[in-house]
């Protein structure tokens, strides 16, 4: 086991030094790297998608993940960290968030949800990158999926069950989408 570890070490070690010239090139180009949890070595590359929610890709292991900065809710302790598909603990208090709906009120922005002035947002939509019913969120001027944490610019309408979702809603009369059966479906069993 430690030989592996050894071994995998020092191949690790010896791939970031083959890429080190590009990662100093990243670098220079504003990208930001930190060390890696699982390889330990420099090439875990940071990146903020929208504000708060930053993905990491190590160029060495393919280790990758995103996290969503957020202020817990109990505390107000804002160094806390949402995972994707992963519920919500603090660890300044005894605060923990569980449950998918739960987690998406947490995330979700839209004010005026629950109000009347609720009642035509276009979220909770479904996402089409986990197939997730109901997980899509309003954040900061566009979309994220509270399940899976992809975020998108927009999202439009299933033509034929007037869901929400984020995918490709050209053909979803005759289709569906993935929590429908569309025009076709409904009418194969007549
Ligand atoms: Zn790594
Ligand atoms: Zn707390
Ligand atoms: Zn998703
Ligand atoms: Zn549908």
């Amino acid at each position: 086991m430690e030989r592996t570890l050894i071994a995998n070490n020092h191949y690790a070690k010896a791939k970031y030094e083959s890429l080190k010239p590009k990662i100093e090139g990243m670098k220079t180009g504003g990208s930001v790297f930190e060390d890696c949890p699982r390889c330990y070595t420099n090439a875990c590359q940071v990146e903020e998608e929208v504000p708060r929610l930053t993905s990491r890709r190590c160029l060495v292991c393919f280790h990758s993940g995103m996290q969503l900065q957020i202020d817990c809710p109990e505390c107000g302790d804002s160094d806390q960290y949402v995972e994707p598909y992963d519920g919500f603990s603090c660890d300044k208090c005894d605060c923990e968030v569980k449950g998918d709906s739960e987690i998406f009120d947490l995330i979700d922005q839209n004010r005026y949800r629950g109000t009347k002035d609720g009642l035509d947002a276009d979220t909770p939509a479904n996402c089409d990158e986990c197939q997730g019913y109901h997980t899509v969120c309003e954040y900061e001027g566009g979309y994220l999926c509270t399940n899976c944490f992809a975020h998108f610019d927009a999202v439009g309408q299933c033509q034929w069950c007037n869901d929400p979702m984020t995918g490709e809603t050209e053909h979803t009369y005759v289709t569906g989408c993935e929590h429908c059966e569309g025009y076709a479906g409904h009418h194969a069993d007549d």
